[in-house]
């Protein structure tokens, strides 16, 4: 078991570097557009707060080369001071004499946020300067940044390593959720899986086979799979150097008493105009499931135990294809099954289609979530030391 903020002891006046997950959207006024991610970090920077530790904050965000002010963490250090007033103070630099001044001047209780890590290339390069100097700053190092935990990077990796150290409760509770549902599900477990590139999935779908007992395989992956058994799929999305593999994949989850649900008919766009159909003719381009299909997905749904969804179930996002998302999502929302979404667009997509407070648990992690999903564990947490 991986040591975790609750197993730090006297940590009064200590200095702790947290690295949280902080990428959130901001508008061009610098505005937050959707907080969750903040949000979702507050329980463990109170926890650590009201242990009168000097807590000092690191997170990414976006992808900048060099400064970018359109990418500072100022409008997150606004926000943090209303959930914890007088006690943010916010550095415009990530390492180097101005934060070495502003750690030495932080008393017990206070909080002190640093800029975006990105805007020095040291950090996704896991510079060991720049590890050394962000390990300077700290005696403990805290993670709880679970959308970069499938990176090796300076700040989590790096840092990691250098100090003792543990996971915050995000992590922790992402850890929780993906180990109990492959490890326990409560059944019969049903796994969703769509989106447009099936080689993305398929660690992801062999990870679930045999531990799942349903798999329903809709959007664009879904033709690979169609194409295999010898359907015609028109001009749909397909990758045909996978069919082989997608036919073997469909064989090992026969064997292996996991039922596999495709697509029978499809909402398909036939030069500009949507047609409904069972049979996919040359000039189809599929990019919804049709209704037959909706119904057979959603039966599954419903006497479901357990539900892992991953992928749209269609180009959802032209109101033409979103039909059979918005059922899928409207299924497990009424569903009494535990509901996990994550990974890619799935989150997206939920919370898009206004079902994101009705999913049990909703991944903050889209890379990371899709590692666990598939069975693999995440550097950023290998690091951490064990009890
Ligand atoms: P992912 O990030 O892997 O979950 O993929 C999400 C993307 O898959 C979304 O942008 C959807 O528009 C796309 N998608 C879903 N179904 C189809 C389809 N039938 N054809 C093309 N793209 C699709």
């Amino acid at each position: 078991m991986k040591r975790t903020i609750r197993d730090l002891k006297n940590i009064e006046g200590k200095r702790i570097l947290l690295r949280c997950d902080f990428n959130v959207p901001l508008d061009k006024y610098g505005d937050i557009l959707d907080a969750t991610r903040v949000y979702e970090s507050l329980p463990t920077i109170k926890f650590l707060n009201d242990q009168g530790c000097k807590l000092i904050i690191c997170s990414h965000l976006g992808r900048p080369k060099g400064y970018d002010k359109f990418l500072s963490l100022f409008p997150v250090a606004v926000y943090l001071m209303k959930h914890f007033p007088n006690k943010v103070k916010f550095c415009p630099k990530v390492t180097g004499k101005e934060v070495d001044e502003a750690v030495k001047n932080m008393k017990n209780g206070d909080i002190l946020l640093l800029e975006n890590l990105r805007f020095d290339p040291r950090e996704e390069q896991n510079d060991p300067n720049f590890v050394k100097e962000l390990a300077s700053l700290a005696d403990i190092y805290v993670d709880d940044a679970f959308g970069v935990a499938h990176r090796k990077h300076a700040s989590n990796y790096g840092v990691a390593l250098k100090l003792p150290n543990a996971i915050g409760f995000l992590i922790e509770k992402e850890l929780n959720v993906f180990a109990k549902a492959f490890e326990n599900p409560a059944r019969p477990f049903v796994a969703i899986f769509g989106g447009a590139k099936v080689k993305d999935k398929l660690l992801l779908i062999n990870n679930v086979i045999g531990k799942a007992d349903t798999i329903l395989i809709g959007g664009g992956m879904a033709y690979t799979f169609l194409l295999s058994q010898g359907y015609n799929v028109g001009n749909s999305i397909v990758d045909l150097d996978l069919v082989d593999e997608a036919k073997e994949i469909l064989k090992t989850a026969k064997e292996k008493h996991t039922k596999i649900v495709l697509p029978v008919d499809h909402i398909a766009l036939c030069g500009n105009k949507v047609v409904k159909t069972t049979v996919l003719e040359q000039d189809m381009v599929g990019l919804d499931i049709g209704a037959k299909t909706i119904k057979l997905f959603t039966n599954e749904i419903k006497s479901a135990g357990q539900i892992i969804w991953n992928g749209p179930v269609g180009k959802y996002e032209d109101p033409r294809f979103k039909k059979g998302t918005l059922n899928v999502a409207k299924a497990i929302a009424k569903s009494s099954a535990y509901s996990i979404v994550g990974g890619g667009d799935s989150v997206g997509a939920v919370n898009s289609l206004g079902f994101g407070n009705k999913i049990d648990h909703l991944s903050t992690g889209g890379g990371a979530s899709m590692k666990l999903m598939e069975g693999k564990t995440l550097p950023a947490v290998e690091v951490i030391d064990t009890l």
